[in-house]
């Protein structure tokens, strides 16, 4: 088999983070570290090799790096402070950004200012959409304007036309970006070959991993599994109310406070407060490996789930006091937020992970699945 090396992998990878591993012995001391490799996945020995010798087409179709959850213990054995651990998260950023065919994960990842000015672009859209339709639609009584009555309710015409187009944009592209990220791994030249049975049989896999986000339970950092199962079921509740109930969820009527729309309305507020938080807190302190390294689109996604809650619950506060205008302008920019979050985080940043991580998972089981096949069928030949 030949193999192509590209002299321009390694200084490409090292835009995407903290990849400082020319002094890699190839010891494989985090190799054996690791609790999550087995026989047909070995990392972050492997990958580091990948990238050193540039080989890019063995790295684009490795589901290598989306199998290690970042616990850090890898960079905690390494003898020579390389930062493996580190390193992978930098290989998950370069192969976001080649899942991705419209080139702006690489651009967001690579500059901040990409992630930030792409964020307030769509945020400035928000307002402005917001601000056309008062003027076309609403009647104003500009001259008693700050006393004029106007909850939320002036609003539902424009959502209602923009909330599917919102959902629909971002899931279009993070699918597409999915079945390429099939492409490169499934149907590379050392796949072996899948029967579609196979599929179907293991994706049960797939909901597992994404809805229970299984896999961190054995992640040698214990508690992760729960935080990060809090952060799923607060964005996984709020993105299906937004989607399918929002004239039920965000009314201008105050339900009485056993009603299941308040309750799910805290939960997820407090799911995440208390992540994002968390998450800020920790990077900031830089206590733990996995925390000693941030790029600017590790904090912006916490940040904007932080403002999300916050503008949230200023929302509800503001109705329930009864000040229906000042409502109104906290809902127009609790808007500004979570648009702009949907649209750029969940196909090109952070929130990507969320579903590279389950897929790849469930199409690592498919591959098992075919290899063990095969196996079995030569062990049958050989032993007639
Ligand atoms: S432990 Fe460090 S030096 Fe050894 S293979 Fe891993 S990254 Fe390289
Ligand atoms: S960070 Fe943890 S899961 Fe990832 S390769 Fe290192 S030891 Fe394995």
């Amino acid at each position: 088999m030949k193999f192509k090396t590209d002299s321009k992998l390694l200084p490409e990878i090292k835009k995407y983070g903290n990849f400082d591993t020319n002094a890699c012995l190839q010891c494989g001391s985090c190799t054996i570290s690791c609790e999550l490799v087995n026989e047909q996945s070995s990392f972050p020995r492997k990958i580091i090799r990948y990238s050193l010798l540039g080989l890019k087409r063995q790295l684009k179709s490795s589901l290598d790096p989306w199998l290690c959850y970042y616990c850090g213990d890898c960079s905690n054995t390494c003898p020579r402070q390389t930062e493996p651990g580190e390193a992978m998260m930098t290989v998950r950023r370069y192969l976001t950004a080649q899942y991705d065919w419209t080139g702006l994960s690489a651009k967001i990842y690579k500059s901040k200012y990409w992630e930030i000015g792409s964020l307030l672009f769509f945020a400035l859209v928000v307002l402005g959409l917001v601000v056309y339709y008062h003027l076309v639609n609403v009647e104003l009584d500009y001259e008693s304007f700050i006393t004029t009555p106007m909850p939320m309710q002036h609003m539902f015409g424009l959502i209602s036309t923009f909330t599917t187009v919102v959902f629909l944009i971002p899931l279009f592209f993070i699918l597409t970006f999915g079945l390429r990220m099939y492409w490169f791994t499934m149907k590379n030249y050392d796949s072996p070959k899948v029967a579609p049975y196979y599929y179907l049989v293991e994706l049960k896999t797939f909901f597992l991993q994404i809805f229970v986000q299984k896999r961190f339970k054995d992640c040698s950092v214990k508690n992760r599994w729960i935080k990060h199962l809090l952060l799923a079921t607060g964005c996984g509740i709020m993105m299906c109310v937004k989607f399918f109930f929002l004239q039920w969820f965000q009314t201008d009527e105050i339900y009485p406070v056993y009603h299941p729309q308040r309750w799910i309305g805290y939960f997820c507020f407090g799911a995440l407060l208390y992540t994002s938080i968390e998450i800020l807190v920790s990077r900031i302190r830089k206590k733990e490996e996995i925390h000693k390294f941030s790029r600017s689109s590790d904090l912006v996604f916490p940040i904007l789930l932080l403002l999300t809650a916050l503008s949230g619950i200023a929302v509800h506060v503001f109705r329930y006091l009864g000040m229906e205008l000042t409502t109104h302008f906290a809902y127009a920019i609790h808007l500004a937020i979570v648009v702009p979050m949907l649209i750029i985080e969940i196909p090109f940043g952070k929130l990507s992970h969320m579903l590279y991580r389950p897929l790849a998972i469930y199409l690592q089981k498919v591959k098992e699945r075919a290899l063990q096949i095969e196996i079995n069928k030569e062990s049958i030949l050989e032993n007639v």
